[in-house]
């Protein structure tokens, strides 16, 4: 693949990297390919192609012209060797896990994960003789005393959906690797490769969800699966080709690319709201917590500032009064949109315990840190005073007493 900008920056690489024009027509930005297969010139080369001895691409669910742009772009902004692409981030995650993973073999993973991840785990793998352990991974004495010769793998997401707990890489990779066969797998999604690399840290693989903040516009679902050339490979051939086959469509792959040319600029604009949210949030007095990397209250503080560029655009907070005041506070909000997902450019509010993570039990939430008051907001790209109008008029809403309601409704009816 051509690559005339192998030592430039973030963002050269994310609009230039792995495509010339001089090989398309001139076409300045890289065609969709629509086609799901693609001819031999002879029997004997497409014989070549499925031993895997020539290269060339030959059906899209294994590789297509327009994928590999975004695989090989994808790879350079994590610093990896090689990309995968998928239709969706549980599709890039369940291929990974169906590759690396056999019956009695032990994956470690921290305590909170995306819902559909710990389902994915409770009621898929776990059930088809793969051990799933919970460790607290800040706890790295009780990482120790977890590992055994069967564990295979380690994976985390950090900061974590939806608490933004964080997970010390480079800790838990000189641990992990201690051991031979253990491949350490990170969820990236939160982060994007602009805030955190997890690969330059130690880790041996990167997922995405890519729906979120690297497409960044909500009209796609994708994923990414970043390595070393060998583990994509074998990730492509068995997770991809056989074992999921979600396989991305080359559309999605031209968008994603057209989302990754303001990855930087919308992550920087993501944060400085989402700062400037979460102070609004902590200085008032309806608020029972806030939880932001960027807030100097933030358990982890200085582990955020070592290992992410910036805070990122995601809040967790709950009111005094629980969930009862967070769906008074979300039905408040005007600007705001109420729907899960993230990293949109609109800015939008959803409340975990009953939304994304209603896979959990409520002892599994109690018990893996997710609290039933959690109100989660992806901070997106409109003006930071509307979106702070929008805030202090909602936990305005929340500060009167709840008779007030009452007497309106009644007024109402009458
Ligand atoms: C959304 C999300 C996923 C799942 O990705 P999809 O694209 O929705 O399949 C995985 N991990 C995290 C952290 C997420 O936020």
């Amino acid at each position: 693949m051509n690559n005339k900008h192998p030592a430039s920056g973030f963002s050269t690489r994310a609009i230039h990297h792995g495509y010339d024009p001089k090989d398309h027509h001139g076409a300045l930005v890289p065609p969709i390919y629509l086609s799901a297969t693609f001819a031999f010139p002879t029997a004997e080369y497409g014989a070549a192609c499925f031993a895997g001895e020539a290269s060339g691409h030959f059906y899209t669910r294994i590789s297509n012209p327009t994928l590999a742009v975004l695989e090989s772009r994808m790879a350079s902004l994590e610093n990896g060797e090689a990309a995968v692409a998928f239709s969706s981030g549980m599709g890039a995650i369940a291929a990974t896990f169906w590759t690396l993973l056999r019956p009695g073999d032990e994956i470690i993973v921290s305590q909170t994960l995306y819902g559909c991840t710990f389902a994915l785990l409770h009621h898929g793998i776990g059930e088809f003789g793969i051990q799933v352990r919970h460790v607290d991974l800040t706890d790295l004495a009780a990482l120790q005393a977890a590992l055994s010769p069967a564990t295979r793998m380690i994976y985390c997401e950090t900061p974590a959906n939806p608490n933004l707990r964080l997970i010390d890489i480079a800790a838990v990779a000189e641990l992990a690797h201690r051991q031979p066969n253990i491949t350490l797998v990170v969820d990236n999604t939160y982060c994007t490769p602009y805030l955190q690399r997890p690969l330059e840290l130690g880790a041996d693989v990167v997922v995405h969800s890519a729906t979120k903040y690297l497409s960044g516009h909500g009209d796609i679902t994708a994923g990414i699966a970043v390595s070393s050339h060998a583990l994509a490979q074998r990730i492509r051939l068995q997770g991809l080709k056989d074992l999921t086959g979600a396989v991305m469509s080359p559309q999605d792959a031209s968008l994603l690319m057209r989302g990754l040319k303001t990855l930087a600029l919308r992550m920087d604009r993501h944060c400085s709201s989402a700062q400037a949210v979460a102070e609004a949030l902590q200085a008032h007095p309806t608020v029972q917590w806030v939880t932001y990397p960027g807030l100097r209250s933030f358990p982890q503080y200085e582990l955020a500032k070592r290992q992410m560029k910036l805070p990122g655009g995601m809040i967790a907070f709950e009111l005094k009064g629980g969930i009862e005041m967070g769906r008074r506070f979300m039905n408040a909000l005007r600007l705001f949109t109420r729907a899960v997902s993230l990293g949109d450019a609109e800015s939008l509010a959803q409340h975990p315990a009953s939304m994304t993570h209603s896979t959990y039990t409520p002892e599994e939430r109690a018990q893996h840190g997710i609290s039933e008051g959690l109100v989660r907001l992806s901070v997106g790209l409109e003006d930071v005073a509307d979106l702070l109008a929008d805030v202090h008029q909602a936990l305005a809403k929340c500060s009167r007493p709840s008779v007030r309601r009452a007497a309106t409704a009644a007024h109402v009816l009458r």
